[in-house]
C-alpha cells in the first residue's frame, strides 16, 4: 500500500535534513540550503504536501530537533499519490540538522555520559553521527574530547594528554597477534586489533603484526629524544610526538606492519597488500588510519598508513561513511599543525 503523499514527502525532507555529510566551509553550506530550497519548491510545484511540510523543509537546517519536526509534518492525509519524479530529487547532501540537538540538556544522555560507558553514551545521543555532529557544532559542552578514558579523546600537537603522564588501565596484549616490541593496548582495542588481523588473514591479505601499541610518557621521552638526536628538533617533530602528545599514550593507537616470513619495518607498510586491506577495512573493526595524505597541515603528521587509532565501531563507521580524513575535522577541532611554540 502506498503511504500518503505527505508522509513520503516528509520523509524526503527528513532525509534531506539529516544526511550526514561533512561540510567544511560556507560554500558547501550555502549549496545545502539551495538544495533544500529546491526540494521545497519542487514539492510546491508538484502540489503535494501541506504548507507546514514545505515550511519545515525550508527551515530544517536552521532548527534544533528539526528532524522530529519534519518527520511529524503530516498535516493533511492527501489521497494524491506522490509523483514518481519526487523520488528522483537530488541525493541528500545536506549538513546534518541533528547537529544542533542539545544533548547536554537531555538527562538520559548526561546519565549515560557520566556512567563512563561510551557505547551507551552514543546510543543515548541517537547514534554516533548525531553525537559527532553535536560535538562538532559546539553544542555538546558536557562532552570532553580531552578525557583520555573515552573513545573520542583527541590528542594532537595542540592537545596534550591530560594529565600529561596519563596511563590507561586494563592494558592487554592482542591475542594471537605477532608482536614485535611487546605491544599492549586498552582491552577493547586489543580485542578489535586481534579480530581485524584475523580477518585480514582470512581474506588472503597476508600477515600483519603489531609493531607498537601503548607507549608510556617515559617511553615517549626516550623515543622522541632519539629522534631529536638523529634529526634535530624540527625533524623529530615530523615523525615522533613529544612526550605527553603521542596518541600511543592513550592505549588506543597501534602501529602495524606487514609480515611475510619475517616482519618488515612499519615504514615500508605503504603499498603492501596488508596496507591496502587495512585502509579499506580497518573501520569495520573500529579503527581509522589517523594520518593520511593531504592532512599534514591539520594533523601535524606526515602520512602514516601504519598508524591506526581505535575509536570504536560506531564512530569508525560514521567516519568511514562520511569520508572524513582527520579526527580534527570529524569533531570540528582546529588544525594542529605544530606545537605552537
Ligand atoms: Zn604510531
Amino acid at each position: 500500500m502506498t503511504p500518503p503523499a505527505t508522509r513520503r514527502e516528509a520523509r524526503a525532507a527528513h532525509l534531506l535534513a539529516t544526511a550526514p555529510v561533512p561540510v567544511r566551509h560556507a560554500r558547501a553550506r550555502r549549496a545545502a540550503r539551495i538544495r533544500v530550497g529546491f526540494a521545497a519548491v519542487a514539492a510546491a510545484a508538484l502540489g503535494i504536501g501541506g504548507a507546514a511540510a514545505i515550511t519545515a523543509a525550508v527551515i530544517a537546517p536552521e532548527l534544533s530537533a528539526s528532524a522530529g519536526l519534519v518527520a511529524e509534518a503530516t498535516p493533511t492525509a492527501s489521497p494524491v499519490p506522490l509523483p514518481q519524479a519526487v523520488s528522483e530529487l537530488p541525493a541528500p547532501k545536506v549538513e546534518a540538522a541533528a547537529a544542533i540537538a542539545d544533548l547536554c540538556a537531555d538527562p538520559a544522555f548526561v546519565a549515560a555520559l557520566e556512567s563512563g560507558d561510551d557505547e551507551a553514551t552514543l546510543a543515548a545521543a541517537g547514534g554516533a553521527e548525531p553525537f559527532r555532529a553535536a560535538v562538532a557544532s559546539g553544542t555538546a559542552e558536557c562532552v570532553s574530547l580531552a578525557d583520555p578514558a573515552r573513545l573520542w579523546v583527541v590528542v594532537n600537537k595542540a592537545r596534550a594528554s591530560d594529565p600529561i603522564d596519563y596511563r590507561p588501565g586494563g592494558l592487554a596484549a592482542p591475542a594471537g597477534v605477532r608482536d614485535i616490541a611487546g605491544g599492549s593496548l586498552r582491552g577493547e582495542a586489543a580485542g578489535a586489533l586481534a579480530d581485524m588481523i584475523a580477518a585480514a588473514r582470512a581474506a588472503g591479505a597476508g600477515e600483519i603484526a603489531l609493531e607498537s601499541g601503548f607507549r608510556s610518557y617515559a617511553t615517549q621521552q626516550s623515543t622522541y629524544g632519539r629522534q631529536v638526536s638523529s634529526r634535530g628538533a624540527a625533524g623529530a617533530d615530523l615523525v615522533s610526538a613529544r612526550p605527553g602528545y603521542s596518541e600511543h599514550q592513550t592505549g588506543l593507537a597501534a602501529d602495524v606492519t606487514a609480515c611475510t616470513y619475517g616482519c618488515d619495518d612499519m615504514g615500508t607498510f605503504g603499498g603492501t597488500a596488508q596496507q591496502e586491506w587495512v585502509a579499506a577495512h580497518s573501520w569495520e573493526f573500529g579503527w581509522i588510519v589517523r594520518y593520511v595524505e593531504g592532512r599534514t597541515e591539520i594533523t601535524g603528521y606526515s602520512p602514516e598508513p601504519w598508524h591506526l587509532r581505535y575509536i570504536g565501531p560506531e564512530l569508525a563507521s560514521v567516519y568511514h561513511e562520511g569520508g572524513w580524513q582527520s579526527l580534527e575535522e570529524f569533531f570540528g577541532l582546529p588544525a594542529a599543525p605544530d606545537y605552537g611554540d
